[in-house]
């Protein structure tokens, strides 16, 4: 019931952590983050508390310096280690809130097209369906473009690619997102200000529809229908 992202200058994971720890007033039920080990794909996810992700962590720690977390409340397939977030291919890992209601016709779909599902959760497809936009060849950030409208339901995304260690996509619809600016070109995205408190006061939130491209000291928002807008940056009140 939380996301976080975050470019950074150094390693990300307890930063993740950290930020996901300001959103566990909204409740979850399993945590995860992933990062980009040597530019590949890793995650680590704990049912629980996540003081469960910080002691999997502690053992197995991930170093890498872009990266995405979560916090779950499970709607769709029970709250275990497998169908926690972030879900992954080998092309993207995803979090998300919300429901996609037409999961089931995407699943489908997607199954007929080669892809394995291996959880029982609505957001798996969102991963399959942005993979297979890229496994035609489109860029990640045409393959999002091409996704989003054939998402049903309320949610907030989150998506790090494979190979990409300067790029985090955001998406809203019916759910809050925010992303801050850190001094130093960090960006971040989160599902409120106060998950992003300790890091920057100053945040831009999506409206309904929108999504954004984040790189390094760089935020481009665009609306439903894919064209570039401009959206106002605030200061909080929000305080670390
Ligand atoms: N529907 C998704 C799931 O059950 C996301 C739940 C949430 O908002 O945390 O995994």
């Amino acid at each position: 019931c939380g996301i976080v992202g975050i470019i950074g200058q150094g390693p990300v994971a307890s930063s993740l952590v950290d930020a996901l720890k300001r959103l566990e007033y909204r409740g979850y039920d399993s945590a995860g983050v992933a990062t980009l080990e040597n530019g590949h794909l890793e995650r680590r996810r704990a049912e629980g508390k996540l003081r469960n992700l910080d002691a999997l962590l502690q053992q197995k720690p991930l170093r890498g310096r872009i990266g995405i977390g979560h916090t779950r409340w499970a709607t769709h397939g029970r709250p275990t280690e497998n169908n926690a977030h972030p879900h992954a291919t080998n092309k993207l890992a995803v979090v998300h809130n919300g429901i996609i209601e037409n999961f089931r016709e995407l699943r489908a779909e997607l199954v007929a097209q080669g892809h394995e599902f291996v959880t029982q959760t609505d957001t798996e497809a969102v991963a399959h369906l942005v993979t297979e936009q890229i496994n035609q060849g489109l860029s990640p950030v045409d393959a999002v473009a091409a996704s989003l409208p054939r998402l049903k339901g309320a949610f907030a995304l989150g998506m790090l690619f494979d190979g990409e260690e300067d790029l985090l996509i955001g998406a809203r619809r019916g759910a809050p997102l925010a992303v801050g600016y850190g001094e130093g070109g960090e960006m971040y995205l989160g599902s409120d200000a106060l998950a992003l408190a300790a890091f920057t006061d100053t945040i831009t939130y999506l409206e309904d529809g929108d999504w954004v491209i984040l790189r390094r000291g760089f935020a481009e928002f665009r609306d439903e229908s894919n064209r570039v807008v401009q959206r106002a940056k605030l200061k909080t009140q929000a305080s670390a």
